[in-house]
């Protein structure tokens, strides 16, 4: 039987940031990955914020940035709007993540791809644990498997909800500008279209809590908007976003980070930088118990939660609707036409009061600007 002091569940953003930081710290550590290599496409749009970059002292010139972003864009069915000062990047994922692995092999990790995790349970002071890959022990054991993560499944009695996220890639790019835009419809309660130019290409996208029969015609209708169709497209992906936070994010010996704890931005759905912070808080927790006793192996768990932003990122607005996509076209409408052109800080109240049908909406625009503001370290 194969043994390790840590087993790390998943290799995306969450389970590599886990992996640095644990190697680093001098924990034999191995990761396990369900894919037999990185040759398909990753479901995501791979914008970052600065923030993130900033948090781990990473360039915005490194070869896995493809394009710079300069502002965020929100954008009304009536085509009204207003923006969002806010830097980052379009990641090249693939390439980002080969060089965070390449990180965690420097510094001693093993990552051994087809060793999906299959299940576990407790064995003294740790776990065995069953992979495709054959068995294996452990002290300790992260779940950064994604957001239908297996390790959640087995161990967690939490109750999971997703988002359902379909995307284009194009290999040509018809806006001038580094904006990221988001497009507010009724018909996408709870989500958004999108578009993310990057360099020579753009993602196209939609995100909301239906069924994908809906959310391809719903792109399909706004692709038609920007004058493109599907046909044109270099790529197609489709994944699952956590739409509901596993409170606690762990148990005795094992953490849940990333998706599979549901640590996305409950507004914009992004879900890399929780990943990433989640997943280094995750290791230096139990790099932190490792010098403590810990008779209960439940040390690890108080660490890790106490470091979660859980208050800027309320789980309790995940059934919320506190979000601007709840509100009906007409409102979305008015609401651009008051901003119309400015930054979303400026939030100008008096408009809003000179148009009486936003009257009643008032005080939920006001908690959503609150919100955002409270939770913007977070939301890309
Ligand atoms: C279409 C789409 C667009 C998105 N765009 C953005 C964006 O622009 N910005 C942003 O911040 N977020 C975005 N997100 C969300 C973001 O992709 C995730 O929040 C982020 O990838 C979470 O990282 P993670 O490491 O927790 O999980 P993942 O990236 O899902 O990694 C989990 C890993 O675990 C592996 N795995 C799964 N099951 C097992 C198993 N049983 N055993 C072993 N390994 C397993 C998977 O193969 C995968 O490699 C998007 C999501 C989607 C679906």
């Amino acid at each position: 039987m194969n043994g390790a002091e840590v087993l790390i569940a998943g290799g995306g953003p969450a389970g590599l940031l886990a992996g640095i930081t644990l190697a680093e710290g001098g924990m034999e550590t191995v990761i396990l990955e369900r894919r037999r290599g990185d040759t398909l496409p990753v479901a995501c749009a791979e914008a970052v914020s600065s923030r993130l970059l900033r948090r781990f002292g990473w360039p915005k010139d490194a070869p896995w940035v493809k394009a710079e972003v300069k502002e965020i864009q929100i954008i009304m069915p009536n085509g009204k709007g207003f923006y969002i000062p806010d830097e980052g990047v379009c990641l090249e994922r693939r390439e980002w993540e080969r060089w965070l692995r390449s990180l965690f092999e420097e510094k001693g990790g093993k990552y051994r791809w087809g060793g999906r995790f299959l299940d576990a349970t407790p064995e003294g002071e740790g776990w065995r644990v069953r992979t495709e890959e054959g068995e294996w022990r452990c002290r300790y054991l992260l779940g950064c498997d994604g957001a239908r993560s297996r390790v959640a499944q087995i161990l967690h009695r939490g109750k999971r909800r997703w988002l359902l996220a379909i995307q284009y890639k194009f290999p040509f790019n018809p806006f001038q500008d580094k904006a990221l835009r988001f497009y507010l419809r009724e018909e996408l309660p709870g989500g958004y279209l999108y578009a993310f130019p990057r360099g020579d290409e753009v993602s196209v996208g939609v995100v909301a809590s239906k069924g994908g029969r809906e959310l391809r015609s719903s792109l399909r209708r706004f692709l038609e908007e920007l004058g493109m169709t599907p046909s044109q497209r270099k790529e197609f992906v489709a994944g699952l976003i956590p739409h509901s936070i596993l409170l606690p994010p762990g148990g005795r010996r094992y953490l849940l980070c990333g998706d599979a704890a549901g640590l996305i931005h409950p507004m914009t759905a992004a879900g890399i930088h929780l990943a990433c912070y989640s997943g280094q808080m995750a290791a230096r927790a139990i790099l932190e118990a490792r010098e403590k006793k810990d008779p209960d192996g439940l040390l690890p768990l108080r660490i890790y939660t106490k470091s979660l932003p859980l208050k800027a990122i309320r789980p309790h607005w995940y059934g919320s609707n506190i979000h601007l996509s709840y509100l009906p076209d007409r409102i979305l409408g008015l609401v651009g036409e008051c901003l119309e052109g400015k930054p979303f800080s400026a939030y100008p109240l008096k408009e809003f009061l000179h148009r009486r049908a936003l009257w009643p909406w008032v005080p939920k625009l006001l908690l959503m600007k609150r919100r955002y503001y409270r939770s913007k370290e977070w939301t890309w």
